[in-house]
């Protein structure tokens, strides 16, 4: 870009635009760029306007390509695509994948790295940032400025305001409920951004590692995922076994809803953890979010209380949940769902 493109302030000759670049740590799935991602690409946007955001996507396959030309197509908010086809980056193994950002951020200099606050982003960004020696900043929900962060402290009871005075790279993981996706207009027709291969062959493939990838296990599951579902219903410790969940599955199957859990309910065997909510599970800030038999731990509500309208179904009256709640219902849940199951057509 030349200098004509820059503001200039009016008590300051110098030009208050910095060209900056921004390089998005990118996930996919089954060939399609995560909705995660996607919002990681939002939060980049908002950082400046004369923000040139690529967007790096590793493995190899059908699916990468796929993917890649999602994300080429997405939107032109992404200047370029990155792609590192290599079998070793099939699987998001932190010591690789920080190798790999460690060899762009040499090539390229960006001047922010972000990702997503996933599993992916919270495995590899801390460890890039230390090959880097930069200290990154995590869990971000706005950006204010430029180098003006907001991000929530003690399980989200309290919010920080954080100023980035390091060097470039200024690296960050972003909460994806806090950056919408852009939508994009079906008859929007914005040219694809161009797809560049990262050249692998400096990267050290052999390098021993201290990690291996031993096999994902996942739930197979026609119900949206947990993190990115419009509608959550979630159940707590008053289900009281495995069997009574499935009331809640039932009921989720009927409003096209993901089902999650308090930690109680994980730990008392009911549901696997992947379905936890909460400080130490899934953030989530659906549209609709229904808990049922959940007290309102703090722990617990760091995770759901950005959702839209929440519902809440307790038999205790004073139980800390209704203070979040949009509409509360003092009644015993094993007679509320039923009875819902009955009265909501199937969707
Ligand atoms: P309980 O607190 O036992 O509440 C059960 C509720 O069900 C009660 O309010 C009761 O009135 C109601 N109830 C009982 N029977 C019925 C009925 N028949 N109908 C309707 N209502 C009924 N928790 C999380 O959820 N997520 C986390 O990520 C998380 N992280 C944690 C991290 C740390 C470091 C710590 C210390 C704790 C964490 N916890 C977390 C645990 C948290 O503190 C709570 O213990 C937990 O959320 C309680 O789960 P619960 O609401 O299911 O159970």
């Amino acid at each position: 870009r030349t200098l004509r493109n820059c503001r200039f302030s009016s008590i300051s000759p110098s030009p208050i635009c910095r060209l900056i670049n921004t390089l998005v740590l990118g996930e996919h799935d089954g060939g399609f760029v995560k909705p995660s991602t996607l919002s990681a690409v939002t939060a980049a946007s908002s950082i400046s306007k004369d923000n040139s955001i690529s967007i790096l996507l590793g493995g190899s396959g059908s699916a990468l390509e796929k993917a890649v030309s999602h994300a080429a197509s997405f939107h032109p908010l992404i200047s370029q695509v990155l792609v590192a086809d290599s079998d070793i980056l099939m699987h998001p193994l932190a010591e690789t994948w920080a190798d790999l950002v460690h060899l762009l951020q040499q090539k390229s200099g960006y001047s922010y790295i972000i990702s997503a606050s996933s599993s992916f982003g919270k495995n590899i960004l801390p460890r890039s940032a230390a090959i880097l020696d930069v200290s990154p900043i995590t869990d971000i929900i706005q950006i204010s400025e430029p180098h003006l962060f907001v991000r929530p402290i003690y399980a989200g009871n309290a919010l920080c305001t954080v100023r980035y005075t390091g060097t470039d790279p200024c690296m960050m993981t972003i909460r994806s409920t806090s950056f919408p996706i852009p939508s994009i207009q079906a008859d929007s027709n914005h040219d694809a951004a161009p797809i560049s291969q990262v050249d692998l062959s400096i990267f050290n493939k052999e390098k021993s590692m201290k990690s291996r990838w031993l096999k994902l296990t996942s739930q197979e599951t026609d119900r949206p995922e947990l993190g990115n579902a419009r509608v959550v219903v979630t159940g707590g410790r008053a289900l009281k076994s495995a069997d009574n969940f499935k009331l809640l599955e039932k009921l989720a199957e009927k409003l096209g809803a993901a089902v999650g859990a308090t930690r109680a309910a994980v730990d008392a065997g009911f549901v696997p953890n992947d379905l936890q909510v909460g400080q130490t599970g899934k953030i989530v800030a659906p549209e609709l979010y229904m808990a049922f038999g959940v007290s309102g731990a703090i722990q617990h509500l760091a995770g759901m209380r950005d959702s839209k309208v929440i519902v809440a179904v307790n038999k205790d009256p004073d139980a800390p949940i209704f203070q979040v709640a949009d509409y509360g219902l003092v009644a015993d849940l094993f007679e509320v769902i039923p009875e819902l199951l009955e009265k909501i057509p199937q969707k």
